[in-house]
């Protein structure tokens, strides 16, 4: 309600073309929206004739243990913006979306420099039958099972550990204050740094710099990811 009440008061439908939000914001902390959050606000826009765009960028492409984390929601966005994860590491990034949107544009409206590289597009192809075929769905499903097992059980042990949320193979862990809950983006660069010198490249992330977020290949096997989150927890044990 409050969303909807800013984008009313502040901007107005009338002066609105599009919303634009990650169904879990990345770079934010791996904040998961409280459910119902992201269906009135589809609704919203519907209702007022914009465009709802879901930047699937970082949570996209089986991620999150689902193609697309909309589907977490049950959420169908108009238009949905795809990187990273598309082309098994080469660089393409796309957006896809309702017909009416996208053949609005005029012949030559949309592109860039690299758009429809065709090696990357190759590349697509090639994963998205790798994503249809080989159980990468599944496997970012039990990657994320692993990390939140390890990671809440480091919780339970040691009160630095706030929350830990996500969902499939995006999956973070703040680091707190044991007595206040306050953020410690110290003690979260400390561990990443302690990570990263034992060869666990690890990102930091959040508003408060307090969350390390754990973004595996969807390739990844158990006994790397157990190995890399035991250089995690050794890190933290020793911060
Ligand atoms: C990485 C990222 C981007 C940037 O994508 P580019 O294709 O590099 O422009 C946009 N949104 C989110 C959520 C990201 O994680």
């Amino acid at each position: 309600a409050r969303v909807i009440l800013q984008l009313e008061k502040q901007i107005g439908a009338d002066n609105l073309a599009a919303v634009i939000i990650e169904p879990i914001q990345g770079e934010g902390g791996f904040i998961v929206p409280a459910d119902g959050f992201l269906p009135a606000i589809v609704d919203w826009c519907r209702e007022n004739g914009v465009v709802f765009i879901a930047d699937e960028v970082q949570t996209g492409f089986a991620r999150t243990g689902h193609m697309f984390a909309s589907e977490i929601f049950g959420i169908e966005p108009d238009l949905i913006t795809t990187a990273k994860g598309i082309a098994g590491g080469l660089p393409l990034a796309a957006v896809t979306g309702r017909a009416e949107i996208m053949d609005a544009s005029h012949s030559g409206g949309l592109g860039g420099t690299y758009g429809g590289n065709p090696i990357a597009c190759a590349a697509a192809l090639a994963s998205i039958d790798v994503f249809e075929n080989d159980g990468v769905i599944e496997r970012a499903r039990e990657i994320g099972a692993i990390l939140t097992e390890r990671l809440t059980s480091i919780q339970q042990s040691d009160p630095r550990v706030g929350d830990v949320r996500g969902h499939g193979a995006m999956i973070a862990a703040e680091f707190v204050d044991p007595e206040s809950k306050a953020p410690d983006a110290a003690l979260t660069a400390a561990v990443a740094k302690a990570c990263i010198a034992q060869g666990v490249v690890v990102l930091t992330c959040g508003t408060y710099g307090n969350v390390i977020r754990f973004l595996p290949p969807l390739s990844i096997g158990d006994d790397l990811l157990n190995e890399g989150l035991d250089i995690v927890a050794a890190a933290l044990a020793a911060a």
